[in-house]
């Protein structure tokens, strides 16, 4: 159902004809580490995640897997250290 609370207007699956069912009764704000996430919606009660109704919890167990602004340098630091392909493009030299 679309959201009628903090994230109103949002298609939420807690969200019920009775409110919203997720723990108590609301989604949790963003946390400092969601900052520069393309995934934030602000309300006029704050910033929330389009995603996670509790971000907090999803970064406490080894980060956030959706986040937009912490893959990216997942991935360029991934590039640059890849021992095996940085061997195999020097052999065929
Ligand atoms: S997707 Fe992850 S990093 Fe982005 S706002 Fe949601 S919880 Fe935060």
């Amino acid at each position: 159902m679309v959201c009628q609370t903090v994230k109103a207007g949002v298609e939420c699956v807690f969200m019920t004809k009775k409110g919203c069912g997720f723990n108590g009764g609301s989604c949790y704000a963003i946390i400092e580490k969601c900052e520069g996430c393309n995934k934030i919606v602000e309300s006029t009660s704050g910033k929330y995640c389009r995603v996670y109704p509790d971000p907090a919890a999803k970064w406490s167990v080894g980060g956030c897997p959706t986040a937009s602004h912490v893959k990216k340098v997942k991935e360029e630091t991934s590039q640059k250290i890849n021992p095996l392909k940085a061997s195999k493009r020097a052999q065929k030299h």
